[in-house]
């Protein structure tokens, strides 16, 4: 407890001890300060505040009345008590009255410390009283402040609703003014107004106004020029709960008002927003959980609003996405970043998985908590299975090229290698580290080929396409090795950038290169080794050969024995058969040998026709094939190598007599007229065996035959229709077959040909009718007997000949080139038969040339006969001086025939 602090003005020492004692004995702790001069007493005044003045009344120099005066001027609050010996009653009052608290006699000091006690209580209520009054000011002074300062308006109103007090700046700012409100009746003013319930109702401002005054508080919005005020009507009773009047107030909330609306519209942009976004958009709490979804997202995910809605994000994502997408979630409500951006895979409702683009983001509010998390979700699958495709197919061709047994290789524009796989490195002995740390190819084409190559390189960059390039290579170690290099240019945004390619090693190429020019010189070599052989034979083959034929075709004349006759018959046809089968191999390798060539010659061709029908017309009846030829004409002379053109009847003949069995053969000669050649066409039909589609090829085909191997049914070659079709080309026709099998074939032949002569037949061409036409024509008459020279080393030939033309010509005979020379220089013969090959030192070439030196002999014909029956051969011959040339061995019908061509020239 704070000591009690007194000042006592008191001259007398004694009275000061016993009033101090008798505080004291109260005021145990009371501290006492005692003066007696005016300036002491003023000088404490000034100095400390004290609780309580004692005061004596009269003073030396000074009085009680003055020290009062003092202390009301300097400390008017502290109570002021007289304690002094008796002073009368008026003075008393006085003192009183000037402001002194109280008056206690030194002789009824008893009453001091009762007069202390009222003094002090007296001062504390006084206080009291002052810090109510200050509160009261201050509130008062705040009420004014506010209602002054704020958007308020404040009104009171009596029972009728007359306006009996009004405040507000509020008033100022809707233009009226607040003392001009007092008197006015506030429901009139109301009557204009719109008064809007917090409930959304509007009434009018009067309505408003008299429920209020009926007791109802009325709760709205008004809106007065051009401001908004929230406004309640509070009805106020009196004891008796009867209405009072009513107190308004009004807050202007126009501002408020504004900023809700603002926030309505951007909120609702936001809404708008989400809504029509082209990407998924959603709303999820802090917790993961949706709280809404777009349409977007809704169906990207199959999921309606509602059933995300009760789902969290955990749920839909993929598996193995899970940690990363907790990860990036927890970093954004754990204030790591202000959005996190990742891509993730979603499942859909129908167990899809798709690839996603996450962009999210936090939503505070003030306070800095997570409102929510608006994310949006791209859905990026197409563009992830493209990456993904693209990774998977740039492993596969980067495993591919790993694997490739061949240098897979791609260098930049300064020729620095950026790619080269396993095979390249090992191929040219470099290692990874060499490329890493930067290897240019300068150093790998052969320095001969390096420009090569460069200049390549250089125009494979400006977008030039080689096949491969061929150039010699260097590995590390110095070796070399050929190899081939296929590239093309790496392009960046259209411009190149490289060169990409594969380098192939080339050794083992080269290597069956060379072996290959070497196998293919060796059949070469070896095929010109068959055609000689094939030649040397048919010499060897061919000369007996015509002592064969010859004697046997003699003896069918000269034998008469029927038994004979069959043995003879058979040694000629085998013979015959054994020289078409030599004359086939020699057509074969003539063709081979690339020394068929065409002698155009005007021959008639009905009549070459009608002599093969007649070479056929004996094996024909013996198989009771009817032989016929069908044609318009009676002669048909054309310009064709006559040779090939008989070699091919005589072979498509021969094929459909063999054939056929029943009915015959058909041979149909048909020419159509064009402006410069015309067209030969031969048909041969049989109604044989025929040719089933799939053989109707192979026929053609050198030695190829329908029946093969052992088991075959026709004897024959299999290279007649070869030879026939490559003749048939040679001389610019073709050859076509439709058949039947079972039915027959027919093989057409057209040439293109130069007629000279034509003359259509007055009668139809029977096979009786061309027979006798043959036999007419073997009657050709020459008149003297001419006398022949036969030059021929082979004794069985000369025989042979003397004996065919034993009554039509006179033979001499010569056994080489010297007896020749011998006999021509003492006789002049009409003709000479000139072997080529004599056994002697002369060739019959060489005696020829001798011969046509003599004279006589300029003109005489000498007729070249060898087996070396290849065409080309007969220019020779004819340029030695010969004047025909006839090939062994012959028939003595073709020997005649030449005979007597060239006596009748
Ligand atoms: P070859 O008659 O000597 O066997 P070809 O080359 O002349 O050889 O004929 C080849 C094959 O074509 C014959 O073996 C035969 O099977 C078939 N062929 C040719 N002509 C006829 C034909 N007119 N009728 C039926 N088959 C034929």
């Amino acid at each position: 407890m704070i000591p009690l602090k007194i000042l006592h003005l008191e001259d007398d020492e004694k009275d000061a001890i016993i009033i101090k004692k008798t505080i004291q004995e109260e005021f145990e702790h009371a501290i006492i300060k005692k003066v007696d001069t005016q300036g002491d007493y003023e000088t404490e005044l000034k100095k400390e505040k004290f609780d309580l003045i004692l005061s004596d009344f009269s003073l030396p120099g000074f009085d009680g009345i003055k020290a009062l005066n003092i202390a009301q001027k300097l400390v008017p609050e502290t109570p002021y008590i007289y304690v002094s010996g008796h002073i009368g009653e008026d003075r008393a009052i006085d003192a009183l009255k000037l402001g002194a608290t109280d008056y206690v006699l030194k002789d009824k000091l008893v009453k001091l410390i009762p007069a202390i006690k009222r003094a002090l209580k007296e001062v504390e209520v006084k206080e009291e009283n002052k810090r109510i009054e200050n509160n009261l000011k201050e509130s008062e002074e705040k009420f004014r402040t506010i209602v002054n300062n704020f958007p308020v308006v404040l009104f009171m109103t009596d029972e009728n609703g007359i306006a009996t007090f009004s405040r507000g700046k509020g008033f100022e700012i809707s233009g009226i003014k607040s003392e001009n409100l007092v008197g006015a009746n506030i429901a009139d003013m109301y009557k204009g107004i719109s008064f809007k319930l917090i409930n959304g109702i509007v009434i009018s401002g009067k309505e408003a106004f008299n429920n209020a005054l009926r007791g109802e508080i009325q709760n709205g919005v008004i809106f007065l020029n051009d401001r908004f005020y929230e406004t309640k009507l509070l009805p106020y009773f009196d004891d008796l709960k009867n209405i009072k009047g009513i107190i308004g107030i009004s807050l202007d909330v126009t501002e408020l008002i504004s900023t809700q609306n603002q926030l309505k519209e951007s909120e609702e942009t936001f809404r708008k927003i989400f809504e029509s976004a082209p990407i998924g958009m959603a709303r999820l709490t802090s917790n993961g959980n949706y709280l809404s979804a777009n349409l977007v997202l809704q169906k990207m995910l199959g999921y309606s609003e509602e059933e995300l809605k009760s789902m969290n994000l955990d749920d839909i994502t993929f598996g193995e996405d899970k940690i990363k997408s907790k990860e990036m979630f927890y970093n954004l409500i754990s204030d790591e970043s202000n959005y996190v951006k990742f891509e993730k895979r979603y499942i859909t409702k129908s167990g899809k998985i798709i690839w996603t683009n996450i962009t999210s983001t936090a939503v505070k509010n003030k306070e800095g908590n997570i409102l929510f998390l608006i994310t949006m979700i791209e859905n990026i699958n197409e563009r992830k299975e493209a990456e993904i495709a693209l990774k998977e197919s740039e492993t596969r061709f980067k495993d591919l090229a790993a694997l490739l047994p061949l240098t897979v290789f791609e260098i930049n524009l300064t020729r620095q290698i950026t790619y080269v796989n396993k095979t390249g490195l090992k191929t040219f002995l470099y290692s990874e580290e060499d490329i890493q740390k930067g290897l240019t190819i300068d150093k790998i084409p052969h320095s001969k080929d390096l420009k090569f190559i460069f200049e390549r390189f250089e125009q494979v960059l400006k977008g030039k396409q080689f096949g491969g390039l061929e150039f010699t290579a260097v590995r590390n170690d110095g070796t070399e090795f050929p190899c081939i290099v296929y590239s093309n240019a790496i392009l960046k945004d259209d411009r190149p950038a490289g060169i990409r390619g594969i380098l192939i090693d080339n050794t083992e190429r080269h290597n069956t290169l060379e072996e290959l020019v070497m196998a293919k010189e060796r059949a070469e070599e070896m095929n010109k080794l068959k055609t000689i052989f094939l030649a040397n034979m048919s010499h060897e083959l061919r000369t007996p050969l015509i002592g064969i034929l010859g004697f046997a075709d003699i003896l069918k004349e000269e034998l008469k024995k029927e038994e004979n006759m069959d043995m003879v018959n058979t040694i000629y046809d085998s013979g015959t058969r054994l020289l078409e089968t030599l004359n086939l191999i020699l057509d074969l390798s003539r063709i081979e040998a690339g020394k068929v060539q065409i002698l155009y010659k005007a021959f008639d061709v009905i009549e070459v026709v009608k002599e093969l029908v007649k070479l056929f017309q004996s094996i024909s009846q013996k198989k009771e094939l009817y032989l016929k030829i069908e044609t318009p004409f009676e002669k048909l002379e054309v310009e064709l190598d006559e040779r090939m053109f008989h070699s091919v009847i005589k072979n498509l003949i021969s094929n459909a007599v063999k054939y056929t069995a029943k009915g015959g053969v058909t041979i149909k000669i048909e020419f159509e007229e064009r402006k410069e050649n015309g067209i030969l066409i031969v048909g041969v039909s049989d109604t044989g065996i025929g040719i089933s589609e799939e053989n109707q090829e192979i026929i053609f085909d050198e030695f190829r035959q329908i029946s093969e191997g052992y088991s075959r049914n026709f004897e024959g070659t299999g290279l007649g229709l070869t030879i026939a079709k490559n003749f048939v080309q040679k001389m610019g026709g073709d050859i076509k077959l439709k058949s039947r099998q079972g039915k027959g074939s027919t093989f057409k032949v057209s040439l293109p040909a130069k007629v000279i002569n034509i003359k259509s037949a007055e009668k139809e061409n029977t096979p009786e009718s061309v027979l006798k036409d043959v036999a007419a024509s073997e009657k050709n008459n020459i008149p003297v007997i001419p006398e022949i020279l036969l030059v021929d080393d082979d004794d069985i030939t000369a025989s042979v000949i003397k004996l065919y033309f034993k009554n039509i010509y006179i033979i001499d005979w010569a056994i080489d080139g010297e007896a020749a020379l011998e006999k021509v220089n003492t006789k002049r013969y009409d003709l000479i038969l000139m072997d080529v090959n004599l056994k002697s030192n002369l060739n019959g070439m060489d005696v020829t040339k001798l011969i046509r030196s003599i004279p006589d002999y300029k003109d005489t014909p000498i007729i070249a006969c060898t087996a070396y029956a290849m065409k080309s051969d007969k220019k020779k011959f004819l340029d030695a001086g010969c004047t025909d040339y006839l090939s062994k061995p012959f028939t003595r019908d073709q020997l005649k025939k030449t005979i007597d061509s060239v006596l009748t020239k």
